[in-house]
């Protein structure tokens, strides 16, 4: 049995091996048997039931919630020569009747179905005519009241059991808790169900947590190594959500907004061209996810604070479903507490389920403050030991210093209290500063015993203390009043002197940014042009066949290809990820591109480019702006930017001819360029600057000026 399992991963989905339990549960399946498997995001849930579909004889029906993956699976089957439908409400009539007749004459080996689909009485009559090779249940948690993905259709799946005793059936989710687990095995009536519980860590998920500290500049560093990769930046209102893929847009980096206040038609069409096309950005809130299937997802930003740990290894677990290094990336400062704690109070439900709720926030909140390894953290809380710490987290890697804070803390919770419990950050703050202002005044401060007592400190310091308290439940935001801090009893031991506080001390800035994670390298310098060529067949190919390009071959497929370099059809035939069908559609012109073709398509792409270059360059002296020009070359403004800042170091091209910027803030620039001493600033440098007057891109025009004026 097992050897025609390895022959068919090996023949129609190319790869060479089975992960973890895989094989376990194919053959568990394969033989009759029923399962229930958890598996994170990424793991390989599809094989776990499309192998034993082939293995057995009659079809696979498969339970799924959603339309769009559906069709991505049946696109992906269908590229690998098996023969799949999606049956959905999209289809009329006839072509319904049409795939019920292939059905039955037996061409099709797995049927794709809704839950609610399925449980139709005409449909389960269908079915009891023919022969039934298995049953999958994706997405199983659905079957949960508690979860938020609760589908009350598929509690009717359960009638399964007894409809079909001779039928094997496989639960699948990435949900891990307790309770849920449980639940799947009591509805869907799965107790003698073996189960395969796969750990949930993401190994390939690199997670960093910064204190946010202008946050969109921190965005763009982070992106900057990040240039051409897909990813998800999650914010938490609509109206951020616009305003960072706005920013995002101006500073060359294609986003796409996503939220619920949206036009069903205009997510719909963003939600397709992420997938459909590469390296663009998703700025959304949480109502974009459930349903992204996106392999190569390689970052997920968190520019707001999620309310569990549940929620962020849900969003951040859509990174990297390839296998491939990706990066969990987030920013939080006090505002996010406070604003999270706000959302709670005034939300409905009982106190229980307020206390629940919080309990998950502190959880999150522990977890930003964490001095130990994040990912020990983040599986202690799904029950999950990990013995050792994983060397790939921000904490691992930079190392956490921690400070007795003791001393800070008490004078800050003094503050706190000589000031009356209600005022909020900046106030207390100024008090312990000792600033003598209006508001200090007023309020008659400048009296109090606290009053600059915490000189020693600065006003970051002071604002990454008090954070650190309300994360620690030491301090508590005043939610009725603006914001104000309160104490909370269990300040108590520490004001009495009974215990020590230590804290963790935030990174600077450029010490956190120097270390960049394994994802950006990705594909090494000199790879690249050869990666884009293989990329660019990729693309082609999957337009030609109207589906995204990860179906035509995923990530990891053409970087084995790019680093083994394959020479005739056989060797092709090694790479992972290349099955039968495959080889025979597309293994040829891949070849091609590797060798012969791809050294001409190299040898040709500077000569491309000169083409392109030379062409703007008659279309800037003839006077088109750069968005014009971009228009006109059907090419990125960013692109523009770029070609034009080359011409003017090549001095194809004047400054003047280049731009249209108005003459002072030309000078603006330029001055802000020649401030320091020495080499010119890079144009990072001077950017924030720049941010909402001009797209960056333009600065590296002007700065090309400016190194060609220095050079003659
Ligand atoms: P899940 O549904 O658990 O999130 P998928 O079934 O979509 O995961 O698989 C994730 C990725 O891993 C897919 O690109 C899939 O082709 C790949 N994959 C799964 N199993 C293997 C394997 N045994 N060898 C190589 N790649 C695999
Ligand atoms: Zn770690």
């Amino acid at each position: 049995m097992l050897d025609q399992a390895q022959r068919i991963l090996k023949d129609v989905f190319g790869y060479d091996a089975f992960r973890g339990d895989q094989s376990a549960i194919v053959e568990q399946v394969a033989e009759g048997g029923d399962a229930l498997v958890l598996m994170p995001t990424g793991g390989g849930k599809s094989l776990c039931y499309q192998v034993p579909a082939l293995l057995r004889d009659g079809l696979a029906v498969i339970v799924s919630p959603l339309i769009a993956l559906m069709d991505d699976q049946v696109a992906t089957l269908d590229e690998l020569g098996v023969a799949a439908v999606a049956l959905n409400s999209t289809l009329d009539a006839s072509a319904q009747r049409d795939i019920a007749f292939r059905i039955r004459r037996g061409e099709i080996k797995m049927l794709y179905l809704a839950p609610e689909r399925l449980v139709q009485p005409r449909m389960l009559d269908f079915l009891r005519d023919l022969n039934i090779a298995l049953f999958a249940i994706d997405e199983a948690h659905c079957v949960s009241q508690w979860g938020h993905d609760f589908r009350p259709e598929y509690l009717q799946l359960g009638q399964l059991a007894e409809l079909f005793p001779s039928v094997p059936r496989v639960a699948l989710t990435a949900t891990a808790d307790r309770r849920t687990r449980e639940e799947i095995v009591q509805r869907l009536q799965l107790s003698n169900a073996k189960r395969f519980l796969s750990s949930f860590d993401r190994p390939n998920i690199f997670y960093r947590i910064l204190p946010k500290d202008q946050p969109r500049k921190q965005l763009l560093a982070f992106l900057g190594q990040r240039k051409g990769d897909a990813g998800i930046v999650y914010c938490l209102s609509r109206r951020k959500v616009e305003e960072v893929a706005a920013f995002l847009s101006e500073q060359g980096f294609p986003a796409l907004p996503y939220h619920a206040g949206l036009s069903n038609e205009l997510r719909a069409h963003n939600q397709r061209r992420f997938l459909n096309e590469e390296g663009l950005i998703m700025v959304a809130t949480i109502a974009f996810g459930m349903g992204i299937d996106k392999p190569n997802v390689r970052f997920v930003a968190h520019m707001d604070l999620p309310k569990s740990l549940e929620a962020y290894y849900q969003e951040t677990g859509r990174a990297g479903r390839d296998g491939l290094p990706a990066d969990a990336w987030m920013v939080y400062g006090l505002q996010d507490v406070i604003f999270l704690k706000q959302m709670l109070a005034n939300s409905e439900g009982d106190d229980r389920h307020k206390r629940v709720e919080q309990h998950k926030l502190d959880a999150m909140l522990a977890l930003c403050e964490e001095t130990r390894c994040r990912r020990q953290a983040l599986l202690a809380y799904f029950d999950e030991d990990m013995p050792q710490p994983c060397g790939h987290c921000d904490n691992c890697i930079d190392g956490v210093q921690s400070w007795d804070a003791t001393e800070p803390a008490r004078q800050a919770l003094s503050t706190i209290y000589r000031s009356g419990q209600r005022y909020g950050v900046g106030h207390l703050v100024d008090i312990l500063l000792g600033r003598d202002n209006e508001k200090i005044r007023a309020a008659g401060h400048q009296h109090l015993a606290v009053f600059g007592i915490g000189k020693a400190m600065n006003e970051a310091d002071w604002r990454t203390l008090f954070r650190q308290l309300v994360a620690r439940g030491l301090a508590d935001v005043d939610l009725e009043g603006f914001g104000g801090l309160r104490l909370t009893d269990s300040c108590r031991p520490l004001l009495r002197g009974e215990v020590t506080l230590a804290l963790r001390r935030d990174l600077k800035p450029q010490a956190a940014k120097a270390s960049a994670s394994a994802a950006s390298q990705l594909v090494r310098g000199e790879e690249r042009e050869l990666w884009e060529a293989l990329r660019t067949l990729r693309r082609k190919l999957a337009e030609e066949h109207s589906v995204p390009p990860y179906v035509i071959f995923p990530d990891a497929t053409l970087l084995e290809m790019l680093r083994s370099q394959p020479r005739d059809l056989s060797e092709m035939a090694q790479v992972s990820g290349v099955g039968a069908r495959k080889l025979e559609r597309y293994g040829q012109a891949f070849l091609e591109v590797l060798q012969g073709g791809g050294n001409a398509e190299r040898a040709s792409a500077p000569t491309e480019a000169n083409d392109l270059r030379h062409e703007l360059v008659s279309l800037a002296r003839a006077g088109m702006t750069p968005m014009q020009i971009s228009t006109q070359l059907q090419c990125s403004e960013r692109n523009v930017y770029a070609l034009l800042a080359e011409a003017i170091a090549a001095q194809q091209l004047t400054l003047d001819q280049a731009l249209d910027l108005p003459e002072e803030l030309l000078e603006e620039i330029q001055e802000a360029f020649l401030d320091g001493e020495g080499e010119l600033p890079p144009v990072a440098a001077i950017a924030e600057l720049f941010q909402g007057r001009v797209p960056e891109a333009a600065l590296h025009c002007v700065r090309a000026a400016l190194q060609a004026e220095f050079e003659v």
